[in-house]
């Protein structure tokens, strides 16, 4: 066995949104023990929503992406590992062992791990030019194909895909978006407000198709060629796919960790390690917002969660009880959401849907559960606070946009 060759009083396994809002909130709850993040991507953290919408058009530089710097981390004396992975945890002895062999002994340990892309396992989908986008390395892999007259095909039509193909639009190539559903962004909203993103597209110049198969993308003229069930094939420079994210868990899980999509946290993050704590995309937590559990992947929970993490890491006890709130740039759109749109019983529209500018309120008894918001800012920030207080809704008053969501409540 290799000697424990380095200690940290709190050791944080990813350097994402969770791991660094999380170190950063260890120091500002006056946490002064050693603070050791690991990383695995050969930088510093940095910001992921930028990556689909500026990064790719070359409108945002990589130093504007950081999320904390070299310099931070010395000023907060945390250390940071930015280029190995962890191989192992033994809970028994508290320690982890990274792929270089190097042995971390912790006092308490917080798993911030994230996610990756869920893989795409047809043929001819492990070409170079077939591309994921998650981190940068995948944006930088991405990006000398944005150029005026290229084309791309990309699959899938959640968050990466649409705000990829807006930017790809907006930079000048020809663009085919594939869903597989019957429509675009079906796992967060409603057919109304995903018909609303997929004529915004179209009317771009975006062709995009859903209810489509793909079966197989092959090489080896001048173009690729994605080939459908329906036996269309579509050329292509380059491909884009974006079909889902699969949280990271196996560390965990090996560990020993209670996991079942995602690893099992209690409101105070804590796993069933009581020395190990988890925040974030990989965690599976109890929402007392939705009354059940989640998995939620948005930066909000990251942050969020990852702040209860650290207070528990420092003995305080401060549960996680946030409603769930995301976003998304689109060309000249704003889409934003709070709430999770399931579970409701009636669905009132502000402002008209063919219009750029609408939200939809979902209601459970009266009671505001959820509003989806197309260039709304303040009836999302008022529904943010409606929601939290599960205010009941007078609903004439609601439909009319004259009226503030605030002065609604009946
Ligand atoms: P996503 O939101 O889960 O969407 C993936 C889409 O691809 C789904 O609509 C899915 O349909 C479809 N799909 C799956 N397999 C397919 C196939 N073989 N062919 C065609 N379509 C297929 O995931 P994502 O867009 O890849 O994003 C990855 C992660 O990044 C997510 O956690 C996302 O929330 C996050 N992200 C968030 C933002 C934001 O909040 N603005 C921006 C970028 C990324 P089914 O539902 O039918 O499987």
């Amino acid at each position: 066995m290799n000697p424990v060759t380095r200690t940290a009083g709190i050791v944080v396994i990813g350097a994402g949104h969770a791991g660094s809002t999380l170190v950063i909130e260890l120091r500002k709850l006056g946490y002064e023990g050693s603070v050791l993040l690991l990383g695995d991507e050969g930088r510093v953290p940095y910001q992921r929503p930028p990556l689909s919408k500026t990064y790719l058009m070359g409108a945002s530089t990589t130093e504007q992406l950081t999320l904390l710097s070299a310099e931070r981390m010395r000023d907060l004396n945390i250390e940071f590992l930015a280029d190995d992975t962890v191989d192992s945890i033994d809970r028994t002895a508290q320690t982890v062992r990274l792929v270089s062999g190097l042995e971390i002994s912790y006092g308490q340990l917080a798993l911030t791990t994230g996610g990756r892309n869920r893989p795409m396992s047809m043929p001819g989908a492990d070409a170079s030019n077939v591309l994921p986008l998650r981190t940068l390395a995948d944006a930088d892999r991405l990006r000398p194909f944005w150029l005026p007259g290229k084309k791309l095909v990309v699959i899938g039509g959640g968050f990466i895909g649409l705000e990829a193909a807006a930017s790809a639009n907006k930079a000048g190539l020809h663009i085919t978006l594939l869903e597989a559903s019957p429509h675009v962004l079906s796992r967060v909203t409603v057919p109304e407000v995903s018909r609303f993103f997929e004529r915004t597209h179209r009317e771009s110049g975006v062709d995009i198709r859903t209810g489509a198969q793909v079966t197989q993308i092959s090489h080896g003229g001048q173009y690729s060629e994605v080939v459908l069930k329906d036996g269309s094939r579509l050329l292509a420079d380059c491909v884009l796919t974006g079909i889902g994210m699969v949280p990271n868990v196996e560390l965990a899980q090996e560990g020993g960790l209670h996991c079942d999509n995602g690893i099992f946290v209690d409101e105070f993050a804590r796993t069933s390690d009581p020395s190990i704590v988890a925040a974030g995309d990989c965690t599976n937590h109890p929402s007392a917002y939705a009354g059940r559990r989640l998995r939620l992947e948005s930066v909000q929970n990251a942050v969020d969660q990852s702040r209860v993490a650290a207070a528990t890491l420092v003995g305080q006890r401060r549960p996680y009880n946030v409603v769930p709130w995301f976003w998304s740039d689109q060309y000249d759109q704003k889409f934003q959401a709070v709430g999770l749109s399931i579970g409701y019983d009636e669905k009132i529209v502000r402002g008209d849907l063919q219009s750029r500018s609408f939200s939809v309120c979902y209601l459970s008894a009266g009671r505001l559960i959820a509003v989806d918001s197309v260039n709304r800012v303040q009836d999302h920030m008022q529904a943010r606070k409606l929601i939290a207080e599960k205010a009941l809704l007078d609903k004439p008053r609601l439909a009319d946009v004259a009226q503030k969501l605030s002065d609604c409540v009946s």
